[in-house]
C-alpha cells in the first residue's frame, strides 16, 4: 500500500487537483493507494475566521459564500453534466451542515469538502474508490484504536484501488469531532501509513523536499536529499513548516521512509527521511527558526546529523552573526544542534548569515568514498588520497574521506558500525555475496553524492552498479570486466546514472591514465563521427612484441620475463588470447556510440588454439618449440621495414554489424604508422574522425598501480 498526502496548495484549484490526480493515477498503477488530502489552501484559516463571526451575521454569510464559490469553481472545472450536479449538491449539503455546526467543529469541514470532490473525480476516472471518514477512524491520542479502526476498514474493502481520506480531522474518545492540530494532515497520513504498514509514504507539498532553510526566506536554500527520522524531527519541531513534527514518530516506529515531494515538480526526488542518524561524520543539515511574538525574539536552530563540538559551533554561529551586524542574545548546544536567539526584527538577516556560513559554496564539502578492492591499485589509491588530501582540499574545496573499504575477505564502513566480517576461505576478489553486502551497507548508510570506487577485477560486482546509482551514489571504476558486460546491461547502468543525476566514470579501464574515453566521447557525443579507432592498449603484448628481436631471448623467454615482472595476468595466455584487449575495445566502441558486443569482434590470438587448455609449463615448452616460426615472422616484418603491433581496431564499414567492423590482431605497421614508435608498456590510441583531416593521437604510459590510482583519483575529482 502506498500512502500519498497532498497539502493545501496542491489541491488549491482545479489545475492543481489535476496534477494530483495524475500523480495518484501513476501510483495506483503500482499498488493500492490511500490518498490523504488537506483542505484547499486558505480554507482552514477561513473556517477559523468563520467560527469567530456571529451566527446569522452578514459577515458570516459573506465568508460562507466566498468559500462555497471557490469550491463550486473547482467543481465546474473538473466535472460536466450530471456528475457536476451531483458533486455540487453534495458540497452544498456539506455547507448546510457547516452553517449549523457548533463553532468549534467548523474547522473540520475543509478536508471534507476537498476529499469529497477528489474522491468523486477519481471514481469518474474509473478508479474503484472509497472515501474513508477520518472522524470515525482516527481517534485523537489513541494510536492503538486508530490503527485497529483503519486496518479493519481497509481490510473490508479488498477491491478498492484508491482510498481517499481527509487529513487533519479526527474524533475525541467521546466521539466529538476535532483536529490533530494545524498542519495535522501530514500526521494523518503517517497514521494511515503505520496502520496499514505501507510500503511507501509520500508527503506532496509545494517545495522540493526538506530544504537547508525556508526558501521563502533564504532563496539559496537547497533540498536535503536524505536524512534520518531524528534529523527530520529536529527540523520539524524547531520550525521547518514542510513537515508537521508528530508525523515522524508513527513512520519511525514502523520503519516507513517518508518521501517529501513537490507536486509541481513530480520528478524531483525531493527528500527521503529514513534510517537512523548516519554514523558518518556529522553534517550540517539545515537551519530553522521559531518566532515568539510575545518576547519579540526568534529561536534559531542549526540542525546537524550527529554529534558535534557545541562550543566551537556556537562560536562560529555567533561570529557569523556578528559579522552580519547581529547580536546573539543566547547560544547553546545539545551536542547535536545549535540554538541561537536573536531579535525577531532581524531573523531574516540572521538566517541568511547562518545559511551563508554553514551551507553555501565557500565551504569545503566532504566527499565520502567507498573503495572496493584492496589490491595494488586500491592500496595505491588509499596512499595517494592520504598523501594529497591537503592539496586537493586547497585546490578543489573537496575533502576526500575514505568512508569504507572492502577486499575479498572483509569490508568495513568507518564511522558507522564496523561490519567487518572474516571469511575463512578466501573468496576470489570480492565475489558474489561479499560485494553485495558491502554495496548493501553503502546503499543504506552513504549520503547521496558519495562515490563508490571499484578497483576490483570482479565481474559480479557490476550487478551492484545500478542499485548504487539509483541511491544517488556516484561510481568511479577501473574494473573493465564490470563495463564490458553485454550492451543492455551497460546501457542500463548509463541510464541509471543519467536518471539519478550521478556519474559513472571509468577512464582507467582503457589506457590507464590516458584520456582516451574522454577524447572519444567529446567528439562522438556532439559534433563528430568516428571513422576509426586503433588502440594499442595491452601493455603486456606491446612490451612482448616490441622487445622481441630487439633484445636477446626467444619469444617464450620474453613472455616468461613479462610474467615474472608481474606484467601479465596470472596465466599469460589471458593476454595472448586477446580477451583483455576485447574488453577494452568494447568499452572504447561504446564510448564512440557503437553498441559493440563480444561476438562482433574478430579476434586473432597471438598464438593458436592448441596453446590453450594445456598446463602452463607445457605451454612454455610448446612456445619454445615454435621459436623458428616467431623468428620467421619477425624477420619478415624486418625485411618489409615493418614492426609487429597488437592492435584493437574499430573501423567504419557499412557491411559491419553496427556500421562498423572490429578486430583484434597482430598487425604489421610501417614507419608512417603512429604505432610504429610505440614501445614497451606504452599505450596509444589513434582516432580518425570525419571532421578532422589529421588523426588524434594519444600516447603515453600505460602501466603501473600508481598510475591507475592517479587516474581513478582524477575521475573522482573531475
Ligand atoms: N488544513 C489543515 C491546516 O491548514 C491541515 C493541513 O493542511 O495539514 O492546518
Ligand atoms: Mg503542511
Amino acid at each position: 500500500m502506498h500512502v500519498l498526502k497532498f497539502g493545501g496548495s496542491s489541491v488549491a484549484n482545479a489545475t492543481n487537483i489535476s496534477r494530483v490526480l495524475d500523480i495518484v493515477a501513476k501510483a495506483a498503477r503500482k499498488d493500492r493507494v490511500v490518498l490523504v488530502c488537506s483542505a484547499i489552501s486558505g480554507c482552514t484559516d477561513a473556517l477559523l475566521d468563520l467560527a469567530r463571526t456571529d451566527r446569522d451575521s452578514a459577515e458570516r454569510q459573506v465568508l460562507l459564500d466566498s468559500l462555497l464559490a471557490r469550491h463550486e469553481d473547482i467543481i465546474r472545472r473538473l466535472f460536466t453534466g450530471e456528475e457536476r450536479e451531483k458533486v455540487s449538491a453534495r458540497i452544498v449539503e456539506l455547507f448546510g451542515k457547516l452553517a449549523a455546526a457548533p463553532e468549534d467543529e467548523m474547522v473540520t469541514f475543509g478536508e471534507l469538502f476537498s476529499t469529497t470532490i477528489i474522491a468523486e473525480k477519481l471514481s469518474c476516472e474509473g478508479f474503484r474508490t472509497k472515501w474513508l471518514d477520518s472522524r470515525i477512524l482516527v481517534i485523537k491520542d489513541n494510536q492503538t484504536l486508530t490503527y485497529n479502526n483503519i486496518s479493519t476498514a481497509i481490510a473490508l474493502e479488498p477491491q478498492v484501488q484508491v482510498f481517499v481520506a481527509p487529513g487533519f480531522i479526527a474524533s475525541e474518545y467521546n466521539g466529538k469531532h476535532t483536529t490533530l492540530g494545524r498542519g495535522g494532515s501530514d500526521f494523518s497520513a503517517a497514521l494511515y501509513a503505520a496502520a496499514v504498514k505501507a510500503s511507501r509514504l509520500e508527503i506532496w507539498t509545494d517545495v522540493p523536499g526538506m530544504m537547508t532553510a525556508n526558501p521563502k526566506v533564504v532563496p539559496s536554500a537547497r533540498t536535503i536529499p536524505k536524512m534520518s527520522w531524528q534529523t527530520a524531527l529536529d527540523m520539524a519541531s524547531h520550525g521547518a513548516k514542510v513537515l508537521y513534527a508528530p508525523t515522524v514518530a508513527p513512520a519511525m516506529e514502523e520503519g516507513i521512509a517518508i518521501h517529501i515531494l513537490n507536486t509541481f515538480e513530480p520528478d524531483n526526488p525531493g527528500t527521503v527521511i529514513s534510517g537512523n542518524t548516519s554514523g558518518g561524520p556529522a553534517e550540517w543539515m539545515g537551519v530553522t527558526s521559531v518566532d515568539d511574538t510575545l518576547t519579540s525574539e526568534s529561536l534559531i536552530c542549526l540542525v546537524s546529523s550527529g554529534h558535534i563540538n557545541g562550543e566551537t559551533a556556537c562560536e562560529r554561529t555567533e561570529d557569523c552573526l556578528k559579522k552580519a551586524g547581529i547580536k546573539t542574545l543566547g547560544c547553546s548546544s545539545d551536542g547535536t544542534n545549535i540554538y541561537a536567539t536573536v531579535r525577531l526584527a532581524v531573523i531574516k538577516e540572521a538566517l541568511a548569515a547562518i545559511h551563508r556560513e554553514f551551507f553555501e559554496t565557500s565551504q569545503s564539502s566532504t566527499v565520502n568514498i567507498y573503495i572496493a578492492g584492496r589490491g595494488a591499485v586500491g592500496k595505491s589509491l588509499i596512499n595517494l588520497i592520504e598523501e594529497t588530501s591537503g592539496r586537493i582540499a586547497e585546490r578543489t574545496g573537496k575533502i576526500l574521506h575514505i568512508a569504507g573499504t572492502a577486499d575479498s575477505r572483509s569490508f568495513s564502513i568507518t564511522g558507522t558500525s564496523d561490519v567487518s566480517q572474516d571469511y575463512s576461505d578466501v573468496i576470489p576478489d570480492l565475489a558474489g555475496n561479499h560485494a553485495q553486502s558491502f554495496c548493501e551497507a553503502i546503499r543504506a548508510s552513504a549520503p547521496r553524492g558519495s562515490i563508490f570506487v571499484d578497483v576490483t577485477n570482479s565481474e559480479t560486482i557490476s550487478k551492484e552498479y545500478v542499485g548504487l546509482l539509483r541511491e544517488g551514489i556516484n561510481i568511479v571504476s577501473s574494473n573493465r570486466r564490470a563495463l564490458a558486460v553485454p550492451f543492455v546491461e551497460y546501457a542500463a547502468m548509463q541510464a541509471a546514472a543519467r536518471e539519478n543525476g550521478v556519474f559513472l566514470r571509468y577512464e582507467t579501464t582503457v589506457g590507464s591514465a590516458l584520456p582516451m574515453l574522454e577524447s572519444i566521447a567529446a567528439g562522438a557525443n556532439s559534433s563528430d563521427e568516428i571513422l576509426s579507432i586503433e588502440a594499442i592498449v595491452s601493455c603486456t603484448l606491446n612490451r612482448i612484441l616490441s622487445s622481441y628481436g630487439k633484445t636477446s631471448g626467444s619469444f617464450a623467454q620474453i613472455v616468461r620475463k613479462a610474467q615474472e615482472d608481474g606484467l601479465t595476468e596470472p596465466d599469460p595466455r589471458m593476454d595472448l588470447s586477446g580477451r583483455e584487449a576485447l574488453r577494452k575495445l568494447l568499452i572504447l566502441a561504446r564510448e564512440a556510440g557503437v553498441p559493440l558486443e563480444e561476438e562482433d569482434v574478430r579476434i586473432t590470438p597471438v598464438v593458436g588454439p592448441d596453446y590453450f587448455g594445456i598446463p602452463l609449463e607445457e605451454f612454455y615448452a610448446k612456445l619454445e618449440d615454435a621459436e623458428p616460426e616467431f623468428k620467421a615472422r619477425e624477420d619478415e616484418a624486418d625485411s618489409r621495414k615493418c614492426r609487429q603491433r597488437f592492435v584493437a581496431t574499430l573501423e567504419k564499414d557499412p557491411s559491419g554489424p553496427h556500421g562498423y567492423k572490429a578486430s583484434i590482431e597482430v598487425r604489421l605497421v610501417d614507419e608512417s604508422h603512429p604505432a610504429y614508435r610505440i614501445t614497451g608498456t606504452e599505450n596509444a590510441i589513434i582516432i580518425r574522425s570525419a571532421y578532422h583531416p589529421y588523426p588524434l593521437l594519444i600516447q603515453g604510459p600505460g602501466e603501473g598501480a600508481r598510475l591507475a590510482a592517479s587516474s581513478v583519483l582524477n575521475d573522482i575529482l573531475k
